[in-house]
């Protein structure tokens, strides 16, 4: 059941600090596709909704120079059609092209993605592979932050009276990139697992594992192993190996046991590799 609430639409980003800073119970929403569930099911219950739909600045993908912006409002429809996003960052492509449904795809916006911090999100493991940075604004201007910094608990950003602006990837040290997620129902489920690789401009690579931790997880071992370069069986029972030992998932997910979702991010990583290098049949199994 919604108890009641004040919605207000403003036009401005001024009037949104104002609002925010009048009342500790507001709540702000963007594509509502989080937040709704979250009314109807009571585990929320603002006085205020803020609603920043107008809000221009918050919105658009552009590029300068080296980096790509998406505002904070870019819906997860206008990504996958985005075709800079498509040939530069297709991890971002990959990662919108597996979410939700046509409907929720043209609500739904990545900032609301990202600040629902969820431990399978299909933009976190992306955006942290690819080292994206984010830009929060407050009443006194707006900072830049790294989303490892700003995403840092399941649910949790640094965000204080303030707002997602947009996400910047820089695209010169992001070569190549990939993301693949496995659900239980095609299309309609959150990710079970997701994985995302990103090969950097200095032959690096940086790998990312969802639902596995309680924010994106990386190890540093796994991407000096990837840096060998030399790709066959052993490779694999290696990085699954410290996968095994590193990670403990939640035991109570109704997804998926422990086990299955440290085989399968393994075998998602596998994927990511084929998608960015040449490779032959020696990775299988
Ligand atoms: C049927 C269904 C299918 C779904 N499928 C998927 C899926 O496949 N993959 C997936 O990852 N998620 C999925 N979701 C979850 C949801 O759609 C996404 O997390 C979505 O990106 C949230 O964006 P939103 O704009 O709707 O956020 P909202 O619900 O509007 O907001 C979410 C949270 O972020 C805050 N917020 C939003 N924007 C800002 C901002 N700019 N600054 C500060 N705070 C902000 C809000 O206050 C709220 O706390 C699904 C949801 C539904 C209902």
């Amino acid at each position: 059941m919604f108890s009641p609430f004040e919605y207000k639409r403003p036009e401005t980003l001024q009037e949104v600090f104002q609002l925010l800073n009048q009342d500790n119970d507001a709540q702000i929403v963007a594509g509502g596709t989080d937040l709704l569930v979250k009314l109807r099911e009571a585990e929320s219950s603002p006085d205020l909704l803020i609603d920043i739909k107008e809000l221009e600045e918050l919105k658009g993908i552009e590029q300068n120079n080296d980096e790509i912006k998406i505002g904070s409002l870019t819906t997860i429809t206008e990504i996958k059609e985005n075709k800079l996003i498509k040939n530069k960052l297709y991890a971002l492509y990959q990662a919108a092209s597996e979410f939700g449904c046509y409907e929720i795809r043209n609500r739904a916006t990545i900032g609301g993605n990202v600040v629902h911090a969820s431990p399978g999100a299909e933009f976190g493991v992306p955006l942290f592979a690819l080292e994206a940075e984010v830009e929060v604004i407050g009443k006194n201007g707006t900072k830049r932050l790294p989303i490892e910094e700003f995403w840092y608990d399941v649910g949790r950003v640094k965000l204080d009276n303030e707002l997602l602006k947009s996400i910047i990837i820089n695209i010169n040290k992001n070569i190549k990139n990939s993301y693949h997620r496995l659900s239980r129902v095609e299309g309609m489920d959150l990710a079970v697992v997701n994985t995302a690789l990103a090969k950097k401009s200095n032959e690096k690579y940086r790998s990312y594992f969802g639902t596995v931790a309680r924010t994106p997880y990386r190890n540093e071992k796994i991407d000096e192993i990837l840096g060998e370069e030399k790709f066959n069986k052993s490779t694999f029972a290696e990085i699954q190996d410290i996968i095994n030992k590193s990670v403990s998932p939640r035991a109570s997910s109704l997804r998926a046991s422990p086990e299955y979702k440290k085989r399968m991010v393994v075998s998602l990583l596998k994927k990511c590799l084929r998608d960015i290098e040449e490779l032959g049949d020696d990775i299988d199994g």
